[in-house]
This record gives structure tokens, C-alpha cells and sequence, in this order.
């Protein structure tokens, strides 16, 4: 891999001297990335969904002036994980990142953030990491140590602990505009902006705080889902409203690290609510419903932040007269369930986590408006981004360039079904080991461990809401034989054959300082 390194700068150096240094850097673009952490796709209005949960005016600015991706699937729904398939663009078997409870990031290894820097990039990395070890490949990095909190965050800066006052999501965004500003603009840059919302337990920032005016929120048609016929590790799950909501989730406790006057106005608002909730002594249904609706104001409160910094961000961008040359992309680690099932978290095979939004615009290449509903994956990332800065692709990377994409082509190879495995298991949310084939139409999923061996069959044709499991449906026993033969071919393709690591499902949690 040093090998090839070497022969990836001497072929940009080479480059630089056929075209003259300055001119090449005006050339290549620069990369914004803005990573967001549990953002569901559900809750941009430039997605559509029914509900119609919120108005997102930034990232629908995104969608207009760039590219909406409607099919970007993640290969393992879990926060951790997903960051180091981005980074290097290998399944987590292969980067070695399998959970967020034991894994620790191998930073020595080849990542498109790296590569970018070695043919003269600036890079930063500000946000959540959540990858345990320290970064690699970034000039700058300003990081969260963890999970992060929503005030007042302690970030570890180049190494060096400091403290912020204030809403994370602001601040990251204001760290972000402090490094564009005092950038080296001799240089292109890849700029991560890592947003710590809106993952649980969603604490919106005191603006936010009743933003919707106690609207009732429209539910999902599957809030209560009963999972007939599903399998036992579907129904056995630990994230329902109905279950594992706790105090916390609920705002009946206020988040942690407030100041006395954020706390105030912090009261101010959930006290008084709190105090009804509490009369009415809710039970059963209605409980679920209140819960429901708690849980959309403080989500989508959240994500509202995330929303106004895109739009500081991109009006910076406007100022500074780069963006036609800059590539603003804006996805999340996976998506998330806002009710569907009746659940909240992510790291199912089924929809909601599996899809994750995806908006690029790059005015020089991407034609405004336009949406792309090719199976797409945020394992092709990397690839996309050394491809867009005309550099070669490491053969061992796993996905595939999007830059066809972009320029609005339509390859007849491109991938017509995609691989994805799961692991962490039992904490936090007994959600059992699966691995599965995903196609335009249809999953096909093994849940395979501990005490369990069995697989469903999901048709989003004819159950968009995927409620049912047709495996054992004789209709459907020629899908069920070519998707079992898919799903074999794929494991063998992404070289996921051998039994995992112990280590792989978390049960040994890691103890130490978490980066
Ligand atoms: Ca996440």
C-alpha cells in the first residue's frame, strides 16, 4: 500500500508540473462534507415523506441546486461503523470498525481523507468522530470526545482538551466557518463537518424550543406495529416507544451540563408540559402517543440547528466566491426511525435504516434539481471524492465513483444489489446479528446468532411499509432461491465468508478514553 502511495504522489506531482502548480489547484475542487449523526431522510422536506414533519429550507436548497439521491444505503446502520466505511470505503470486515461498543479505528490505514491530503489538499475534520482512536490525515481536527453532549461540549482540539459554552451544532458550525476563513487558500480543502445531531437523546437548542407550537404531529401508519409473523429477532427488539423510552429520552429529566440560565429557559418550556404529562397518568396507547409526539418537537428541533448551519455555511461559500468549485455534499450515517414500527434508533436492514439522505451539488458538474434512484451506498464515498479530485481509486477500496452519476449518465453495470451486515449485539438494543441482500425491490435477510437461525423475506413493492415476511410464501420460492444465490454471490464479491471475530458483536465492551 506505501508502494502505491508513492506512485498516487508521483503521479500528482507530475500533473502539478504539466500544468503548473497554481492553475491545477484552482482546478480541483473543494469538498464540503457535512455528516450528519442519525438524521432520517424522513424529516427533510426535500425528501417528500407523507407526514410532512418539517420544512428543511437549507438542504432543500441542496436538492434543488444539486443532486438528490433517493436509494443511498448504508452496509452496517450504526454510527461508528459507518464513518470508517466512508473513510476508507471498505465494509466494516474488512476496516475492522464492526461496533460502537469494543471497536477501535486502525487510523494506520489508507483513507481517501489521507490521499487527498498527500496530493496537497487541506483537510479538517471538526464534529463528531466517534472512532476512539485519533484521526488520521487531517491538517486540523476539532473533535468530540464520544458521543459528544448537545451544551456546553468538552472537544478535543489537535489534542488538546478544551471547553465551549454554547449548542454543539452551533458551534461545530462556527469552528467550520473560523477554519474556512483562516484557511490556506493556496490549497484546494476537504473540510468534515460532523454534526453530533440529531442522535439521541435530541435536545434542540433553546430557540427551538416549541418551534412547532404544539403541533400534533401526523404518526406513522405502523406505530403500532404488532410484527405478525415477523421473526422473533424483529419482535424481541429494545427500542420502542413503548419500552425503552426513558426519562431522559422524554425531557422529564433535562440533558446534561447546562448552564443555570440555559437550564432556566430550558424549564421554562418542558416544566409546565411535564406537569400535565404527569397528571394525566398515561397508559397503553396513549402513553406511546404522547411519547410520539415529545419525540418529533425535540428531533426535529434538533434537526432544524443542523439545518440553519447548512445555510451559514453555503452563504459562506457564496461569498467567498468558491461555490461553483466546491462540492457541498450532506448525508448522515444512516437514517433513523421517527416512529415507523413504533420504533426510534437504527440498525435494521428494513428502510428507514438502511436509507440515507444524500444531496451533492457541484454546480460545475451536477445538474440543478435532478434525482438519482440507483442503488448507491456510502461506501462509494471515498471513491467519489478521489475520482472528483482526479485521483486514482485504491484497487481494495469496495465501492464505486458516483461521478458517472453526477454527470446524470446511466451505466448499464452499475450495482443492482447491494450487501449489508449487522453485529452489535445484545447492548444496546437487542437488535440480533443479520446480514442480507438488498435489491431494488426486495430484502432478503439471515439473522443468524446467538440463539436464533432465520430469515425473512421483505417485497417493498407490495409491502412498502415492510410489515410482512413472504418467506415461507410459495409465491415467492423462486425469489427466495435467485436472492439466496445473490445473496452468496455478494459474499464471496465483498469477501465477508469467514465466521466474524468474537470481538465483532460488542459483548466485551472497551474501557478507556474514547476519542
Ligand atoms: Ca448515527
Amino acid at each position: 500500500m506505501r508502494r502505491w502511495m508513492m506512485a498516487a504522489s508521483v503521479l500528482v506531482a507530475s500533473f502539478f508540473c504539466i500544468s503548473g502548480v497554481g492553475h491545477a489547484h484552482q482546478e480541483r475542487p473543494n469538498i464540503l462534507f457535512i455528516f450528519c449523526d442519525d438524521l432520517a431522510y424522513q424529516a427533510m422536506s426535500c425528501y417528500g415523506d407523507e407526514r410532512r414533519l418539517l420544512e428543511t429550507p437549507h438542504m432543500d436548497r441542496l436538492a434543488r441546486e444539486g443532486m438528490r439521491f433517493d436509494r443511498c444505503l448504508v452496509t452496517n446502520s450504526i454510527c461508528g461503523p459507518s464513518r470508517a466505511v466512508v473513510l476508507t470505503g471498505k465494509y466494516s470486515h474488512l476496516n475492522g470498525f464492526y461496533n460502537n461498543t469494543n471497536s477501535r479505528f486502525d487510523g494506520s490505514q489508507v483513507t481517501f481523507p489521507k490521499l487527498l491530503q498527500a496530493s496537497g489538499y487541506a483537510t479538517a475534520i471538526i464534529g463528531k468522530w466517534h472512532l476512539v482512536t485519533d484521526p488520521t490525515g487531517f491538517d486540523y481536527w476539532h473533535i468530540l470526545p464520544g458521543q459528544g453532549v448537545y451544551y456546553n461540549p468538552p472537544m478535543i482540539d489537535n489534542g488538546r482538551r478544551v471547553k465551549h459554552e454554547g449548542y454543539t451544532t452551533d458551534i461545530i458550525t462556527d469552528l467550520c466557518l473560523e477554519w474556512l476563513k483562516n484557511r490556506d487558500r493556496s490549497k484546494p480543502f476537504l473540510l468534515m463537518c460532523h454534526h453530533k445531531a440529531p442522535h439521541r437523546e435530541w435536545a434542540p437548542a433553546l430557540r427551538h424550543l416549541g418551534w412547532d407550537n404544539d403541533r400534533k404531529h401526523a404518526e406513522p401508519p405502523t406505530l403500532f406495529d404488532d410484527f405478525a409473523g415477523r421473526s422473533r429477532a424483529v419482535r424481541d427488539h429494545d427500542m420502542g416507544l413503548d419500552r425503552t423510552f426513558t426519562d431522559r429520552d422524554a425531557k422529564l429529566i433535562p440533558p446534561p451540563g447546562m448552564t443555570p440560565e440555559q437550564l432556566e429557559v430550558w424549564n421554562a418550556y418542558y416544566e409546565p408540559r411535564n406537569q400535565k404529562f404527569r397528571e394525566a397518568n398515561l397508559k397503553g396507547k396513549d402513553l406511546v402517543r404522547w411519547r410520539y409526539q415529545r419525540y418529533m418537537h425535540d428531533y426535529l428541533g434538533c434537526v432544524k440547528a443542523i439545518d440553519e448551519g447548512v445555510g451559514r455555511l453555503l452563504d459562506y461559500l457564496d461569498q467567498e466566491g468558491i461555490a461553483n468549485n466546491t462540492i457541498v455534499i450532506l448525508s448522515s450515517d444512516q437514517g433513523f426511525y421517527l416512529g415507523e414500527h413504533g420504533w426510534f434508533d437504527k440498525r435494521w436492514i428494513f428502510e428507514e435504516s438502511l436509507r440515507t439522505p444524500l444531496l451533492v451539488r457541484w454546480p460545475e458538474v451536477v445538474k440543478p434539481g435532478s434525482v438519482d434512484n440507483h442503488l448507491v451506498s456510502l461506501l462509494d464515498i471515498a471513491e467519489t471524492l478521489l475520482d472528483a479530485a482526479g485521483l486514482p481509486v485504491p484497487d481494495d477500496m469496495q465501492g464505486r465513483s458516483l461521478m458517472p452519476l453526477l454527470r446524470g449518465e446511466a451505466p448499464q453495470d452499475w450495482r443492482k444489489s447491494f450487501y449489508y451486515h449487522y453485529y452489535e449485539y445484545p447492548v444496546p438494543h437487542h437488535v440480533r446479528p443479520h446480514y442480507g441482500v438488498v435489491t431494488e425491490r426486495y430484502k432478503l435477510v439471515h439473522y443468524y446468532k446467538p440463539d436464533i437461525d432465520e430469515w425473512e423475506l421483505l417485497d417493498r413493492q407490495v409491502d412498502p411499509y415492510e410489515t410482512k415476511n413472504f418467506y415461507n410464501d410459495p409465491a415467492y420460492a423462486d425469489v427466495v432461491r435467485e436472492l439466496h444465490a445473490e445473496l452468496e454471490r455478494l459474499r464471496n464479491e465483498v469477501g465477508d465468508t469467514r465466521e466474524p471475530p468474537r470481538s465483532a458483536y460488542g459483548n466485551r465492551p472497551f474501557d478507556g478514553e474514547q476519542r
